[in-house]
């Protein structure tokens, strides 16, 4: 990998030093009233992202007091024949998605961030920078009104406009469709340098373009999102499933469950993991407390090699009583087919249910998993092949688990909206897969190319199945394999690029467009 990375580095050099030349005339001219480092630390580490498999190293790290400094930068970019420019949220891509070779960064956390809850006619809403983190979001609004955005990520320590610019999925996402179909407007800095407002009805090309646009067509400095009355407590479920049909048909009945206090549960997920006592990918990885414990006698003869876990959570209030909460989670729970036994419940605030992750956080620094490489595969599967890939790819290829969680749930197509640019797969439901690798850095963990070839053969054998699929946060580096990606969304995809960002100057990192000049 290393090599390659050398290699790719010669090849570009003369590139480089032209695109650097431009970069430090334009930078010398730009006139804002934040700051632009060109030095390292700042460069090297906005060379770096989560993944920690790719590196580019930037011009300069522009840091924005707000929108109007960003326009600048972009309209400067645009005169230049060669910069680049990308918005690095928490620069918690996996790919270099946030990078810029030789460009600028403008680094979206440094703007200002104020979170603005707002109570209209239609409803309350929060504004929010389009750096803010959603975990700070959370706060502001629980702890401030006692409201909380409707969908969520499971990780909240990332960006407003990262995810947006994705789609942004979690156990909500049945009921509320992804973060992004929960926005109602947004600030956007155009690739042409324009700050436009833009909603459903006004600028609404460039609103649908910009959510899932991956960067593409706009920078989002501004988002207004829904809110709802927060819960004060979670009943936070997981049931255990031998058999990957019966675990699926219980997670998806539940996706449709009429809505309203009681009638079904508030979050859906589930995840596969390795029948044996492996304490990262095995049964230990289920229970949902230190007290509780995992009998693997509960566990059917027929079971195989992989098991399931169906995670449920229902939402309510510090007035309910036990004995109501209890009833309702037996009502929802009786009509599923788990292993008896296997099911495990805790009681937590809603707050410390939304940051569970950042539990996990902690420990994956105090281990040094956190800063390790993270190659990472998340994947849309239809419905009608869930079942094939289950048999190819977690009984076969994945079978003894990946050294951290096999996310395998159900969402409802009904609930994103066909105007974004993010692209599914066929069916009104499909599955989100997310093989979210932690291991420890090489010797003591496998080497990271190892993992990516796993990832490869994965990809390789559902392309030969015939499965229907797309990645979710994709990653290509050819013109074809976007074309494949977008399917009969590429046309559009391309007139919205050159609407918006008719030199291609945004977003280089995500490799499926070059710059013009
Ligand atoms: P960055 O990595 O900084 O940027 C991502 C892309 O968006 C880049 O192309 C960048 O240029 C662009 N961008 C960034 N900010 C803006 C902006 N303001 N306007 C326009 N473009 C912008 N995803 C889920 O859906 N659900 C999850 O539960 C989930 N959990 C995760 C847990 C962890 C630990 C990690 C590392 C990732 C997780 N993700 C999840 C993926 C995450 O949503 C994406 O990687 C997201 O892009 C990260 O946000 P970020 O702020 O770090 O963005």
């Amino acid at each position: 990998m290393i090599a390659c990375l050398e290699h790719f580095v010669h090849e570009n050099e003369t590139d480089t030093y032209s695109r650097n030349d431009d970069a430090a005339l334009l930078c010398s001219d730009l006139d804002i009233q934040g700051s632009i480092d060109y030095a390292s630390p700042t460069t090297s580490l906005a060379a770096k992202d989560f993944g920690g498999i790719h590196a580019a190293k930037p011009f300069a790290v522009v840091r924005p007091a707000g929108a109007d400094d960003i326009s600048r930068v972009v309209k400067f970019a645009s005169r230049s024949g060669t910069v680049t420019v990308a918005a690095r949220g928490n620069g918690h891509s996996i790919n270099g998605q946030a990078m810029s070779d030789g460009g600028l960064i403008v680094d979206m956390r440094s703007m200002d961030c104020s979170i603005d809850v707002v109570r209209l006619h239609s409803g309350d809403v929060v504004d929010v920078g389009g750096g803010a983190l959603w975990e700070d979001v959370l706060r502001r609004c629980v702890l401030g009104y006692g409201l909380a955005p409707r969908s969520w990520t499971d990780y909240l320590r990332l960006t407003v406009g990262g995810t947006l610019s994705n789609a942004g999925v979690s156990g909500q996402a049945f009921r509320h469709g992804p973060q992004t179909a929960n926005v109602t407007e947004l600030e956007v800095v155009t690739g042409k340098g324009d700050t436009l407002i833009c909603s459903e009805s006004q600028n609404s090309e460039l609103f649908f373009a910009v959510l899932g646009g991956l960067g593409q067509f706009g920078i989002i400095t501004r988002a207004r999102v829904l809110l709802q009355p927060a819960p004060d407590m979670v009943r936070w479920i997981r049931v255990v499933y031998a058999d990957f049909d019966e675990f699926t048909r219980d997670a998806e009945s539940l996706l449709t469950l009429p809505e309203g206090e009681g009638s079904s549960f508030d979050y859906v997920e589930g995840f596969a993991f390795a029948n044996c006592d492996d304490l990262v990918n095995g049964w230990p990885s289920v229970p949902l407390d230190p007290n509780q414990s995992f009998d693997p006698t509960l566990i059917p003869c027929s079971a195989g090699q992989v098991l399931y876990c169906l995670e449920v959570a229902l939402h309510h209030r510090n007035v309910d009583r036990r004995s109501t909460v209890d009833r309702v989670v037996e009502r929802l729970l009786g009509r599923l087919r788990y292993c008896e036994g296997l099911e495990y419940q805790v009681e937590v605030s809603y707050m410390e249910f939304l940051l569970r992750v950042q539990h996990a956080e902690r420990q994956a620094k105090a281990n040094g998993i956190w800063d390790a490489p993270h190659p990472w595969l998340n994947l849309f599967v239809s419905k009608t092949d869930i079942a094939c890939f289950d048999r190819l790819v977690f009984q076969k290829i994945l079978k003894h688990g990946i050294g951290g969680p096999m996310l395998v749930y159900p969402l409802l197509r009904s609930k994103w909206d066909d105007r974004t640019s993010v692209v599914l797969p066929e069916g009104d439901i499909f599955y989100i897969v997310a093989l979210l690798r932690f291991s420890l850095p090489y010797p003591k963990g496998p080497p990271v190319e190892e993992m990516i070839s796993q990832n490869r053969e994965i990809i390789q054998t559902c392309i030969k199945s015939g499965l229907g699929l797309k990645l979710y946060l994709p990653h290509y580096t050819s013109e074809d394999e976007w074309k494949q990606h977008f399917g009969n969304k590429w046309t559009r995809f391309v007139e919205r690029k050159a609407r918006f960002d008719p030199m291609a100057i945004l977003a280089p990192g995500q490799k499926i467009f070059s710059r013009r000049n």
